[in-house]
């Protein structure tokens, strides 16, 4: 058998600037990193409360391996429920304030899996432009018809809406907050839209669990949606700091899915030691709110810094901070500056983002320090220069 084409598409990818390869990072994740054997300050990651190197996690991890050994032993429909994965999933419904909450393996087989148990061949499922390539794929796996909006468009949701046949079951999924341009959807007023044309809501939390005020429980939640939002998904990887992911909503939606839910039912069980590491950083969203106000207070700091050197972030008002650069190619080689000069912001390409707007994702930590953003702020203003060229899109 001939794979010749595997060389063709990594060829063909070398020649559109997509490749793309794997860097080492090597010591803990935190607001400096060593990458490629080099010490860099981190402004590539997701682990915005800085939990991922918190000791209370690594605490907690410890303990649970002790108690509980390594791994589940099978699906949490065999012998895999162990008593950490309901602790977990009762602390969490607390947070999220809903009825009922069920961890799921990673947001990506949460997504590909809840999608497909809410809609089926003849239903319809609306599904905003940007959302992440997991609501994507469970769109696709659902066999629903396919509404794209575009990006947060209510014009043209509703629109949709209004066309859809009668009889269909009606789905509307949307991200939050978006996890590459840092910009918030209109939640208030697509579950207004839902309720008018009696479609359900789902609402992907990724990167905003942990994060929102007054409590760290997500958007849906500070803007008290909770009620009205059918299903709110989110993942325990990034604030949260370990690995995983969360559904919350009604008992119902949960026993439907443990019922129904592919992803859910044919997987092994998360192993105990994630749980406890996952109880112990919600525990830490209550009880050091700080981390939030630091994490808001350094993204003012970096936007403020950008802004007055005159580069545009788009609609960002949250940690993820997109410097729009367009350029596949181009961007790749601002990240490699930025990554020499020791600052490591990593440049997105498609199809992680739509063609032509390739950018530099910078993200925030509640653990950067002053010096530490400075020191970056510095950085991308003696690339100013370089990147003027590209006036257009960047200002
Ligand atoms: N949803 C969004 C919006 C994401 O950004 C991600 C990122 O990884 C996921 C889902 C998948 O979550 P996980 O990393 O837990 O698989």
């Amino acid at each position: 058998m001939t794979a010749g084409f595997i060389q063709d598409e990594l060829q063909a990818l070398r020649s559109a600037s997509l490749f793309r390869r794997l860097r080492s990072v090597a010591g803990d994740q935190g607001p400096t990193l060593m990458v490629d054997g080099r010490e860099v300050l981190n402004f590539s990651s997701n682990n915005y409360l800085g939990l991922a190197n918190h000791p209370a996690l690594g605490k907690a991890a410890t303990a649970a391996i002790e108690r509980y050994g390594c791994g589940s032993g099978a699906s949490r429909l065999i012998s895999g429920n162990m008593t950490l994965h309901e602790e977990l999933e009762i602390k969490l419904a607390e947070l999220k304030g809903t009825e009922a909450a069920l961890v799921f393996n990673s947001g990506f087989q949460a997504n590909t899996g809840i999608i497909p148990t809410l809609v089926d061949d003849g239903d319809v499922v609306f599904s905003d432009s940007l959302n992440h390539a997991s609501i994507i794929d469970g769109c696709r796996l659902s066999r629903a018809q396919i509404v794209v909006y575009r990006h947060c468009d209510l014009d043209q949701l509703e629109h949709g809406l209004k066309h859809a046949p009668r009889s269909s079951r009606k789905l509307i999924v949307t991200e939050s907050l978006f996890s590459m341009d840092g910009d918030e959807a209109p939640l208030k007023e697509i579950v207004e839209l839902s309720e008018k044309y009696d479609a359900m809501t789902m609402v992907d939390e990724a990167h905003a669990t942990g994060v929102y005020e007054p409590d760290g429980a997500g958007f849906v939640s500070q803007l008290r949606l909770g009620d009205r939002v059918l299903v709110q998904m989110g993942t325990l990887g990034k604030a949260l700091g370990g690995f995983g992911a969360y559904v919350a909503g009604s008992a119902a939606l949960r026993e439907l899915l443990i019922n129904r839910c592919r992803s859910f039912i044919f997987t092994t069980a998360l192993p105990p030691v994630v749980m406890a590491m996952a109880i112990a950083a919600v525990e830490l969203i209550n009880s050091e709110p700080e981390r939030r106000r630091a994490l808001r207070n350094n993204c003012a700091r970096v936007r403020d810094g950008l802004a007055s050197l005159g580069f545009s972030l788009g609609d960002s008002r949250s940690q993820i901070l997109p410097l729009l650069i367009g350029n596949a190619s181009e961007c790749m080689h601002l990240s490699e500056r930025l990554l020499d000069r020791g600052v490591f912001a990593q440049g997105i390409r498609p199809p992680t983002v739509p063609p032509g707007t390739s950018r530099l994702r910078i993200t925030l930590m509640a653990t950067h320090t002053s010096a530490q953003i400075d020191r970056a702020l510095e950085v991308f203003a003696s690339l100013d220069k370089a990147i003027e060229r590209n006036d257009s899109v960047l200002r």
